[in-house]
């Protein structure tokens, strides 16, 4: 499929999120999950199936002589209304209205489009996209500052997030991405697989960009415990604090980059995830990138 540039990208879905909110759905897409008002918001699709289709797809647009049909894989995502299954919606509606998208559906370049949410590495582009437009459909900039402002930093401060907004906790997570207020990371751990991280802006702008490719979790650690548990996901948080050199690149031991990081870690339905907070205060006292390349 061609590429939207993502400017475009972005007026499109800051454009629904307004539009559903003057249609009376303050969190934008809350209601997403009911097809009457998926209709009434964008009205197009000929139809939305919820139901078990194995391990295929989370999501998937299909279009057939004009009419489109969401399949939404209950097996996958959950029940509608929780965060998973919205933000699938919310994906498969991106690659309705994004024109590109749209038209490479309609002229079969892409008839059959399945969708998956949770791999985050290796996507298309058009994939990420379309992430990027559920996410921002879902968590509209002015409301995600205005619930993180109050809901704080850390992860259970995430979770309520996730909560209040009713999206999932890898989608609000990524979200985090954009913060300028925030100072951390994550990394979800899931087995078999390679770790992946996310790290927002308030740190990538200090120069913490990567995340070591395998952090080795330090003996007795939150992560260490957490990933060494063999039970099944827990709302508990584990908390044990780090430093930066044992998980970015280009940190190192002892040096005043070397800052102390608080370490969470808690087991969800699919996987494992760490969240690494900074103090903000102890950032300042470093340079920012703008000033390190100069
Ligand atoms: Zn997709």
């Amino acid at each position: 499929m061609p590429v939207a540039p993502v400017s475009s990208v972005h007026a499109t879905a800051n454009a629904t999120a307004a539009s559903m909110a003057a249609a009376g759905h303050p969190s934008a897409l809350r209601q997403l999950p009911q097809s009457e008002q998926i209709k009434a918001a964008a009205g197009q699709f000929e139809a939305i199936s919820y139901d078990n289709y194995g391990p295929h797809f989370d999501g998937m647009l299909h279009h057939e002589d004009g009419t489109f049909h969401v399949y939404c894989n209950v097996q996958r995502c959950g029940p509608r209304h929780e965060g998973r299954a919205r933000f699938t919606l919310a994906h498969e509606l991106a690659h309705y209205l994004i024109p590109e998208h749209h038209a490479a559906l309609c002229s079969g370049v892409a008839p059959h489009h399945p969708s998956f949410c949770n791999k985050a590495n290796a996507k298309l582009y058009v994939e990420v996209e379309a992430d990027f437009f559920a996410s921002r459909v879902l968590m509209p900039e002015v409301r995600f500052r205005a619930v993180i402002e109050r809901t704080g930093f850390g992860l259970a401060a995430m979770r309520r997030t996730a909560n209040e907004l009713g999206t999932s906790l890898q989608s609000t997570a990524r979200r985090f991405e954009d913060s300028l207020t925030h100072p951390c990371a994550f990394v979800v751990w899931r087995d078999g697989k390679e770790p992946w991280f996310v790290v927002s802006a308030a740190l990538r702008q200090y120069g913490f960009i990567f995340v070591k490719k395998l952090p080795t979790p330090v003996a007795g650690s939150a992560t260490a415990v957490a990933l060494a548990e063999a039970v099944k996901p827990s709302p508990d948080i584990r908390e044990s604090a780090s430093v930066m050199s044992q998980w970015f690149t280009g940190v190192f031991d002892g040096s005043e980059r070397d800052l102390p990081v608080k370490e969470e870690a808690m087991k969800t339905a699919y996987g494992m995830i760490t969240w690494l907070s900074v103090n903000p205060s102890t950032l300042t006292k470093l340079r920012t990138l703008d000033q390190q390349l100069r």
